[in-house]
């Protein structure tokens, strides 16, 4: 055969064999199932069903305080209770017997030993001067912020978190995590020239503060080997990751973040990258939003679960700016954390498996080529996919959030069916949470036509502005 023949035999092969293998990839879409991937879930951190609700001191904090921290527990169905000051046995020992995780704060403003006493003054930082050092606006409180490095803070540290242990206390949350490196990072001091820093640093070359990260490091590290050690199991850490942040040093020590969403982010697409890069990094997120609006809380709330993270119950929420903090009520709240009770099921086990909103403009989309869409784009609708890893067989939960305001009448969603199962879908349902001040006749339609491949669904006004469609395989 002449070698010019051999060549176009050999581009008619190549491009056959091409066309082939396009052929093959089109017709067999990847499954949602397939794109959801297992994330690690950290021990003791919280679980996707969890309700988590921060009491930041035990309450009621004096004849004045009209909040109940377990009147609270109840009320909002919690299952943790986090980000707790105290070093009170009791109240420690009255959470774990109402089946509550209790999770104690640490922070660089630990009071000296013994356990109750209300001074800053052992252990502490110090500047140049050999002046006590602290955060800027804690100054005037003379809240002195403990060295890493010094034996007598190591140990108040300890007790803090023995004590709590022996009372029952479930995990360890720490704000301000980045001690005297974060004085350094913000250029409000020059620390840290303790004897024992001054020491490390000698023996390492360095100056005082550029030993700092890494003796923070050991310090978190040498407490939780302590605690797990000491409790004969692994204790989880938490840090204050402002925002969801894991970048900012030393928020990746830690096993999962609890810290403020303030009002700028409280959006669905930086909530769902958030959570997306916290799983990614194996790590768990609990959102505290700041905001007093309950429409915005409520989508925030949805929105967050849907995206596999946790929303702090909105009881006793700092505000910022010198407001008082904030307190939502039970006729507000109480029936989402419910519906995530009640629904566990379709949330642990559960993995991201695609998001979308009615945004996505489609000129370099193709829309047959992702599992959904939506007919109407002039709006402010979002879908969170979510289905078990590898498991063709079980329901796949699709978190519908509406972030139109007010919510939208209905809401037109087109499934390409391939996506789902192997064999199309099959039954479909939605779950919504209600408001018990609601009829209780009140009951969600869907109406659905089918054409071939596609599912085309009518949701319904979303009252509480989320719901789960879940759907079955055929
Ligand atoms: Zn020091």
């Amino acid at each position: 055969m002449p070698s010019f023949q051999k060549y176009f035999a050999y581009c008619l092969l190549t491009t056959s064999l091409y066309l082939l293998l396009f052929s093959c990839k089109n017709e067999m879409p990847k499954l949602v199932c397939e794109s959801a991937i297992v994330s690690k879930i950290p021990d003791g951190a919280p679980k996707y069903s969890d309700v988590c609700l921060s009491s930041r001191w035990e309450r009621p904090r004096n004849e004045l305080d009209t909040f109940d921290t377990f009147h609270a527990t109840e009320a909002f169905h919690a299952t943790r209770l986090n980000w707790v000051y105290t070093n009170n046995p009791e109240f420690i020992q009255k959470a774990k017997n109402q089946n509550l995780k209790i999770q104690i704060a640490l922070t660089p403003t630990l009071p000296d030993l013994p356990l109750g006493t209300s001074t800053r003054e052992i252990g502490r930082i110090q500047d140049t001067l050999g002046h006590l050092a602290t955060a800027p606006w804690m100054k005037n409180w003379k809240l002195w912020w403990g060295c890493v490095n010094n034996p007598d803070f190591q140990d108040i540290y300890w007790q803090n978190i023995k004590s709590a242990l022996d009372a029952g206390a479930h995990d360890f949350q720490v704000d301000d995590p980045a001690f005297a490196s974060a004085l350094v990072r913000n250029e409000w001091e020059d620390v840290c020239h303790c004897k024992y820093c001054t020491a490390e640093a000698q023996k390492l070359g360095k100056t005082p503060s550029e030993i700092q990260e890494e003796s923070v490091i050991v310090f978190h590290q040498r407490m939780k080997t302590k605690a797990s050690q000491y409790a004969g199991h692994p204790i989880a850490f938490s840090c204050n990751n402002f925002r969801g942040d894991w970048e900012l040093f030393p928020h990746d020590f830690f096993d999962y973040g609890i810290a403020e969403a303030p009002i700028r982010r409280g959006n669905p697409e930086y909530i769902y990258a958030a959570l997306r890069e916290t799983r990614r990094r194996g790590k768990a997120q609990i959102f505290s939003f700041v905001s007093d609006k309950t429409w915005l809380i409520q989508k925030v709330l949805a929105s967050t679960y849907a995206s596999g993270g946790n929303l702090l119950v909105p009881w006793d929420v700092w505000q910022g700016g010198g407001k008082p903090r904030y307190f939502g009520k039970e006729e507000d709240f109480a029936h989402y954390y419910d519906f995530v009770r009640q629904n566990e099921k379709y949330f642990d086990g559960y993995e991201d498996a695609y998001y979308t909103n009615t945004q996505i403009e489609n000129r370099y989309v193709d829309f047959e080529e992702i599992p959904l869409y939506f007919s109407e784009y002039r709006r402010n609708f979002h879908a969170f996919i979510r289905a078990k890893p590898q498991n063709k067989q079980a329901p796949v939960i699709i978190h519908l959030v509406d972030w139109e305001i007010p919510n939208v009448d209905s809401t037109k969603i087109i499934l390409n069916e391939e996506f789902f199962f192997d064999k199309g879908i099959g039954e479909v349902k939605l779950i919504e949470p209600i408001n018990t001040t609601k009829p209780k006749d009140y009951k969600a339609k869907i109406s659905h036509t089918k054409t071939p491949k596609k599912l085309i669904i009518t949701i319904p006004k979303l009252e509480n502005h989320w719901g789960l469609l879940v759907l079955y395989p055929n």
